[in-house]
């Protein structure tokens, strides 16, 4: 079987120690590779590489706006031009729809297009400055922040790394990349095209292996100059801890837990099917999922009723054949997600549907959880408050709009939240009072490359795509010209 390696300084290697691990298809079971199972020390070998390439003779931070764009611009085209490989990469290593899958690399194409596009247009400033030592002229630039470790979850493994690797090499940095240790296969392919486009050895470091090992690492290493870290708030915590060291820049993206309000005066169907969107998509493995829906109390009964029915219809199946929702990632994920709903039917929530594991046909070996809807949901449950990353929505009502928004931010995360209602100042007020850092307004979940995305509150801090996205890998570097070289006579001629 096939073993995919570390990339390091410009060259394909296995871990030092030799050990791999299996990367498995939770469709079916199978195991589809294996893959490096790194330990610090090739953790601490690709900073090597990353700081040689950096700080030493590399030519990435050196080259051209224009020329770096050009090689970032080359390997969306490549990564276009893979498309359905590395779209079936994705579904058959994490479980998400081949449609879905195919979706990701068009936005990861697009996404190292425009950061190609958004470095070839650099702004600073220049300031009309004046000084008492005489007249001075003052400018700000943009460098890159030096060696950048980057951690990424499982749910959209090529995407993540899209939206961590495009601005990051656009902007000059040098990398330490590493992917989740269960979905490593379409990064290894997205390595393969930085090998063969024109990226500089070292400018790009892959590390495959464990979060307890290389990604500790990583955090703690005191040759990166700067980690962002994609997973869970659990995980991001100790991460922001081990960067403390040596004061590395940092950048969080972690969970959620977010509410998506639904007024009685929304778009009946269209409020139905974009609910299913937040929560059934990537079968709810999204870290932005609308996983508590607030409903008008007028409403309830019929809205759930209609979710429910709509939510039984959906098929699970075989990702590559396209059903509406795949399996989750692994066995013990799925094992997590049971455990949430046997503790959601112990507090006493009403299970609406789904609620159990799912082995139908070709289901029969894979990791498949049904689409699941609590009712009757008060705010101090466990499935209220804590992040299941799975097909699991819980349902909670309101009276009045005030209701609606102290409901909407009664969690510790602020990553995400919508509203839907035809009453458009209504929407703007709710919005306006939702302590998340993306929201919708009758739709859920849609991204761009051009628009920040990140979370306030346990969510995590920093953002991702945009110019601000852009701006995380970068530091801003000022420069004060003397316009008249010349003693100035500050102090006394002795
Ligand atoms: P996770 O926290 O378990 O793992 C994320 C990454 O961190 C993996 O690569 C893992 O190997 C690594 N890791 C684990 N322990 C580590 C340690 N001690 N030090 C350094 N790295 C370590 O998360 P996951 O299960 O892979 O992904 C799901 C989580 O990701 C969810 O909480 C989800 O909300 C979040 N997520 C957030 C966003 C966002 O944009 N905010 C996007 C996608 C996923």
């Amino acid at each position: 079987m096939e073993t995919k390696q570390n990339y390091i300084g410009g060259k394909w290697t296995a871990a030092l120690s030799g050990k791999t691990r299996g990367v498995v298809n939770p469709a079916t079971g199978e195991t589809l590779a294996l893959a490096a199972d790194s330990s610090r020390v090739d953790a601490r070998k690709a900073v090597g590489a990353a700081r040689e390439s950096f700080y030493g003779a590399g030519e990435w931070r050196r080259m051209n706006a224009q020329k770096r764009a050009d090689v970032v611009w080359g390997i969306a085209e490549a990564v276009e031009a893979r498309k359905g490989e590395l779209a079936l990469l994705d579904t058959r290593n994490s479980g998400k729809p081949l449609r879905e899958a195919e979706g990701d690399v068009d936005d990861a194409v697009h996404c190292f297009k425009y950061y190609a596009g958004l470095i070839t247009k650099p702004y600073g400033g220049a300031y009309d400055v004046n000084d008492n030592f005489g007249p001075m002229h003052a400018y700000a630039v943009h460098e890159p922040v030096g060696v950048c470790a980057q951690i990424a979850p499982w749910n959209y493994p090529l995407l993540m790394a899209a939206w961590k690797l495009a601005p990051a090499l656009a902007a000059g940095n040098s990398v330490v990349f590493k992917p989740s240790s269960l979905t490593p296969l379409s990064t290894v392919a997205l390595f393969e095209i930085f090998d063969k486009n024109g990226l500089p050895a070292g400018a790009a470091n892959l590390v495959l292996g464990s979060g307890g090992e290389a990604g500790a690492e990583l955090a703690e290493n005191r040759g990166v100059d700067m980690i962002t870290f994609t997973g869970s708030t659990g995980v991001g915590r100790s991460v922001a801890v081990a960067a403390a060291g040596n004061l590395k820049k940092i950048g969080l993206e972690l969970g959620g837990k977010s509410p998506n309000v639904v007024f009685a005066d929304a778009d009946f169907e269209g409020a139905v099917e974009w609910a299913m969107v937040g929560i059934f998509f990537n079968q709810g493995e999204v870290c932005s999922a609308g996983s508590r829906l607030l409903i008008e109390e007028s409403l309830r009964d019929r809205f759930v009723k209609r979710l429910a029915e709509r939510a039984n219809a959906l098929s699970l199946g075989n990702p590559e054949h396209n059903p509406d929702m795949g399996p989750l990632v692994s066995k013990a994920h799925m094992e997590r997600v049971l455990r949430y709903i046997e503790t959601g039917k112990k507090e006493g929530a009403t299970l609406v549907c789904g609620g159990s594991r799912y082995t139908e046909g070709e289901c029969a070996k894979g990791f498949f959880v049904r689409p699941t809807i609590f009712d009757n949901c008060a705010p101090g449950m466990t499935v209220v408050r804590e992040e299941i990353f799975g097909p699991v929505l819980t349902v909670q009502t309101f009276k009045t709009e005030a209701e609606a928004v102290a409901l909407a931010n009664d969690t510790d995360y602020g990553l995400a939240g919508a509203v839907f209602t035809s009453d458009g100042a209504r929407a703007l007020r709710v919005i306006k009072e939702i302590r998340a850092g993306i929201t919708w307004i009758n739709c859920y979940n849609p991204t761009f490359n051009e628009a920040p995305w990140g979370g306030y509150k346990m969510s995590g801090f920093g953002r991702e795509l945009g110019i601000h996205g852009l701006e995380e890998y970068q530091e801003i570097k000022q420069v004060n010209t003397n316009l008249q070289p010349g003693a100035i006579g500050w102090y006394k001629e002795p």
